[in-house]
């Protein structure tokens, strides 16, 4: 029999299936299995009007067996078939614009580019990657004859008439022999086509079966023994929990199906269901979880959802649906709205799937938002897991995302003693308070304890305690909320200190210029100048610091990695009033080396009540020690 050839477009396309290295193999089930519910479908849907063909329609199934010694995967359908002609025009040609985008993209791409295949209907071809040639026994409802066509890869295909009692296509793969690198035998087991139908197909709508290895008891007595039997077991799930109504599916069905689709021991915090069928027509199941992935700060952590289009899965992770402060958000997506056969470039691109993304991003916020005023014992666990994480949208994108994350964000108020949140503090304001203040520190501790915090509680001023490092640049974003300005307590304009106040310190400053100039001098460039200050409380010395970057931002920096971090300009701050100002300035006259001890005593205090070390602790005790 003349072997026939393949036209150049598929030839083009074996090639680049056979000898590209593909990481993502398993695939080729997904799509045997596709072509075979289709042709279920085709049959079904023909059947409806046609007499004759309603005649050879049974139940529809999709049976899968395999034979270890023959190294063969049979994939078996009762639906349409096809004649010879069909045969050699679906499977002799790239007649379908699936299969010639896909080598399309393929020409444009790198050949290492390994998992774009996963993304694309690349249909029935794909078996040749793991097959090393491919039999399709097919006999059409239209016909009493049944064909053969076999083919070796490339270089071209058979047809003949061959014998099969029913209706259907039977495609056998007849697998490649392993290499060092490539194990095409594990297709051989019952676990892993199982595995490869309940990962890519388990919402097919028909029933996939599989024989099954199961055991059982015989016999009585001493004769009991165990024997294996094999038992044909439907697969696949069929129904999609997500397709079926909010009325019928309970949430603790949401929480196992989570849980067994996205390894978490945990329930989730909340599940969201989406039945959307406006531009764009799709349904989501969303889940927010209750815990931290141990994983989730590392590059190794995927964002994305789960997105499928009539019930197969074309994408594991699509990025695009989730902003980056939701990375948290796991789930699926199904849709029909959105053409498949398009490269993730295309993906990004497009219009249907920008739409389904934003709602997304609106209805988990609507949800956070709806737990935080409902179930707010819910939202602190949601948010000791994943706070964090919102405090980095804040600052990431420059910015962009603030006005959507500060209503959600939460802090711990002084006056309160818990979390709360920012329209909350805005709600309680005292009385000529005009602007928010906050307190950064190491611990909640010493947040409440700074000078500048104690003087707020004097006053009757709440102060939101910050103890991550990303907070102080969280409030440095926000800058305002209600119209109200987010200041440090410690900033000369948070409206701690009293305009009169300020005023005095500034005109003894001036006739202090000597002294405080002395001091600055013999600490020998720590700080760029000494000052004084008014609201130091019982604290003789505090530092602060003058420009752009405060004493937290220069600790945020030195943890990054690289050298040359940006460092605060430090400026000690004294109290006039306190009585070792005083015994400087009463001595730096006449014993200059004692006033340089006193100052670089406070400098040292000073350092160690802002939570910083010490630059020479030994130094320090000597220090201590030679002054008592
Ligand atoms: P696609 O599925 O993107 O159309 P394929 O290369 O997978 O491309 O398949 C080509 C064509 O072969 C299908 O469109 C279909 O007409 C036919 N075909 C494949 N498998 C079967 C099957 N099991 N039964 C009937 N027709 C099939």
């Amino acid at each position: 029999m003349r072997k026939k050839l393949f036209k150049s477009e598929s030839k083009r396309l074996l090639d680049l299936m056979i000898n590209s290295i593909y990481t993502n193999k398993d695939i080729f089930l997904r799509e045997i299995i596709s072509n075979a519910s289709d042709a279920l479908d085709k049959l079904h849907y023909i059947s409806l009007t046609d007499e004759a063909a309603r005649e050879k329609c049974s139940s529809p199934e999709i049976h899968i067996t395999f034979n270890s010694n023959e190294r063969t995967i049979t994939v078996s359908d009762n639906g349409i078939g096809m004649t010879a002609a069909e045969l050699e025009e679906n499977l002799g040609t790239i007649a379908r614009s699936g299969s010639l985008k896909f080598k399309e993209e393929m020409d444009k791409k790198d050949r290492t580019e390994n998992d774009i295949i996963g993304q694309f209907g690349v249909g029935f071809y794909s078996a040749f990657m793991v097959a090393k040639d491919l039999t399709v026994i097919s006999r059409s409802y239209k016909d009493d004859t049944a064909h053969i066509w076999k083919s070796q890869g490339a270089d071209g295909y058979t047809i003949e008439e061959c014998e099969k009692e029913l209706v259907g296509t039977d495609i056998i793969m007849h697998l490649k022999d392993d290499t060092d690198t490539e194990n095409y035998s594990e297709y051989l087991s019952e676990y892993k086509l199982r595995s490869l139908i309940k990962t890519y197909s388990d919402y097919i709508r028909h029933p996939i079966k599989l024989p099954t290895e199961k055991h059982r008891e015989v016999g009585e007595g001493d004769d009991k023994k165990t024997e294996a039997y094999t038992e044909i077991e439907t697969v696949n799930s069929m129904v999609p929990i997500w397709q079926r109504s909010k009325s019928e599916v309970s949430n603790e069905e949401c929480f196992k199906f989570y849980k067994e689709h996205f390894y978490d021991f945990n329930d989730p915090v909340s599940v969201i269901r989406i039945n959307a069928d406006g531009l764009v027509s799709y349904k989501a199941m969303l889940f927010i979880p209750s815990k931290t992935p141990y994983d989730y700060y590392t590059k190794e952590y995927s964002k994305g959802l789960a997105l499928y289009q009539s019930g197969v899965m074309i994408m594991e992770n699509c990025e695009d649906l989730l902003p980056d402060y939701l990375r948290f958000v796991k789930g699926v997506v199904d849709t029909n709205d959105l053409s498949l056969n398009i490269s993730r470039e295309i993906l990004q691109q497009s219009h249907e799937l920008k739409t389904i993304a934003s709602n997304i991003e609106k209805k988990v916020r609507t949800e956070l938002k709806r737990l935080l005023d409902k179930d707010l014992e819910k939202y602190l666990t949601f948010w000791s897991a994943f706070g964090l994480q919102l405090k980095y949208g804040v600052v990431s994108d420059y910015g962009s995302h603030k006005d959507n994350i500060s209503d959600l964000l939460l802090f711990y108020s002084q006056k309160e003693q818990k979390l709360i949140t920012l329209k909350s503090y805005l709600e309680n304001m005292a009385e000529g308070q005009e602007k928010i203040l906050y307190s950064c520190a190491d611990s909640l501790s010493s947040a409440q304890s700074t000078p500048a915090a104690q003087l707020a509680k004097d006053k009757g001023f709440d102060v939101l305690c910050l103890t991550d490092e990303v907070d102080e640049f969280v409030m440095k974003t926000l800058m305002t909320y209600g119209e109200k300005a987010i200041i440090s307590v410690k900033d000369e304009n948070s409206g701690l200190i009293s305009e009169d106040d300020k005023k005095a310190a500034e005109e003894k400053a001036k006739e202090s210029s000597e002294v405080l100039a002395f001091i600055t001098e013999s600490l020998g460039g720590a700080v760029t100048e000494t000052t004084l200050k008014n609201g130091l409380k019982d604290f003789a010395a505090s530092l602060g610091t003058t420009g752009p970057i405060t004493l937290e931002m220069e600790k945020y920096f030195a943890q990054m990695p690289g050298e040359d971090h940006p460092k605060a300009q430090r400026v000690l701050e004294l109290n006039p009033d306190s009585t070792a100002f005083k015994a400087i300035e009463a001595c730096y006259k006449g014993d200059p080396e004692k006033a340089t001890k006193y100052a670089k005593l406070l400098y040292g205090t000073a350092l160690l009540t802002a939570g910083l070390t010490l630059d020479d602790p030994f130094e320090f005790s000597k220090l201590i020690t030679s002054l008592i």
